[in-house]
């Protein structure tokens, strides 16, 4: 009989691995809290790397349906002084597939295939080692019993109790998000500026970040050195405006922390404050902040770099909740790739002893990868948003092709 297998969360990590042994026929349960798949909006653009993402695909079988939905073209990079002066412009050749870009909506949709998800059940609890085997506890009430509970529920996970005592911590950055709609006909400067992938403007202590996504739209992120709660006074202040649902990627729940996750804040005080935040930047700079339309503020957290925890049987965590970390391009392709790795793993397991052996040298392979990735994102972030801005322009000039 095979083996009863729990993922808990449907994000990128999730969906892998449940693709993955889709495609090896192996029956999975996916538990995901969100109620429906289009229960939140999906979030902007992901490049996927030619060996952690698209590897992940290419496990998935999914590798040449990716390329065609993508976008090659969103791989360029301009960045700018505050003044405006153009520092670099990076175009990839016609040819260039190493980090091609793709909504996540997309990702999703195309991860999601075949499988059969149970929407809205949210679990809270994962108890290992009851009789019949992992118990899962889920906010519905009911409780249900696995051989193997994957955690690959992201930042705030609810199964990385059961295996380790760590919490995320604020990075001492946040980043606030906003959306410019149908770019290239309500701000065609704009547009032009953004060009077909990312635009980037480091000054001290701050960064905007700007990135074409499909349809038109294009995401901006404001990333500031803050106290942690630096904007979150106007969300108390003057109660929830206009932005969307909060994004869980990033929300800790309430039980977990009070001032450490974001809410739709209301639209015109957090302008106002950027404005006043990015006092002295060139006019279009600014003009991506005074014409988003709505703002969700995002204080980045991360986990301690080199995450492990002593094995446990029947559980194991793959994706944000085994290492969160600051959102350098890294952490969905990581979640991508360990889905699958961790999936061929279990499908080459014959009895639930080769199964616990594969789980543990899945985490022995997982944990170096992690930390190495974990110590260079948290030492980027420091750079990117870095009181001498020539950092920034060091850390691109040294991984980008030229
Ligand atoms: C603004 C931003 C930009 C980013 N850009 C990039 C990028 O360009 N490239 C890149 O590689 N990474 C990027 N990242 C990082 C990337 O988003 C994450 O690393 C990635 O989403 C992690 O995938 P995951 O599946 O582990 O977790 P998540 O994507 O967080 O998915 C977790 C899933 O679990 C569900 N869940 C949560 N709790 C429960 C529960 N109790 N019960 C059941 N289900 C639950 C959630 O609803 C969600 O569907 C970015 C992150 C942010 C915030």
């Amino acid at each position: 009989m095979s083996p009863r297998i729990a993922v808990i969360g449907g994000g990128p990590a999730g969906l892998v691995l449940a693709r993955v042994l889709h495609r090896h026929g192996h029956p999975v349960t996916v538990l995901e809290r969100d109620p429906a798949r289009d229960a939140r909006p999906p979030g902007g653009t992901l490049d996927l790397h030619e060996g952690l993402g698209q590897r992940a695909l290419e496990k998935a079988g999914l590798l040449a349906e990716f390329q065609a939905l993508s976008r090659p073209e969103g791989q360029a990079m301009r960045i700018l002084a505050p003044d405006g002066t153009v520092l670099r412009d990076w175009q990839p050749r016609p040819d260039e597939r190493a980090n091609p870009e793709i909504d996540r909506g997309q990702l999703r949709d195309l991860l999601l295939g075949p499988l059969d998800i149970q929407w809205g059940r949210g679990i809270t609890k994962v108890v290992p080692g009851s009789r019949n085997g992992v118990l899962v506890r889920l906010a519905d009430g009911h409780q249900e019993t696995f051989d193997l509970v994957i955690g690959a529920d992201g930042a705030w996970s609810r199964v990385r109790p059961a295996v380790s005592s760590a919490t995320p911590r604020y990075t001492g950055v946040t980043s606030v998000e906003t959306s410019l709609e149908d770019v290239d006909v309500r701000h065609p400067e704009l547009a032009r500026l953004v060009g077909d992938g990312s635009l980037a403007v480091y000054g001290v202590n701050r960064a905007v970040v700007a990135q074409r996504c499909s349809g038109g739209q294009v995401k901006v992120y404001a990333q500031f050195r803050a106290p942690l709660g630096e904007l979150a006074h106007r969300d108390e202040e003057r109660g929830v405006g206009s932005g969307p649902a909060p994004d869980r990627r990033t929300t800790p729940p309430q039980d977990v922390a009070r001032d450490t996750g974001q809410r739709p804040a209301d639209a015109e005080a957090v302008r106002s404050d950027l404005l006043a935040l990015y006092d002295g930047w060139a006019a279009p700079v600014l003009d991506l902040l005074r014409h988003g339309t709505a703002f969700i503020r995002r204080p980045l957290y991360a986990l301690p770099a080199h995450h492990t925890w002593p094995h446990v049987p029947g559980v194991t965590l793959i994706g944000d909740a085994a290492h969160l970390m600051p959102p350098l391009g890294v952490g969905a392709n990581l979640a991508m790739l360990e889905g699958a790795e961790l999936a061929e793993s279990i499908a080459g397991a014959s009895s639930p002893a080769d199964l616990d052996k594969a789980v543990r040298t899945f985490e022995a392979h997982m944990w170096p990868r992690a930390g190495r990735w974990s110590e260079m994102t948290l030492s980027g972030l420091n750079r990117l948003v870095s009181p001498d801005p020539t950092e920034a322009l060091a850390v691109f000039d040294a991984v980008q092709p030229s």
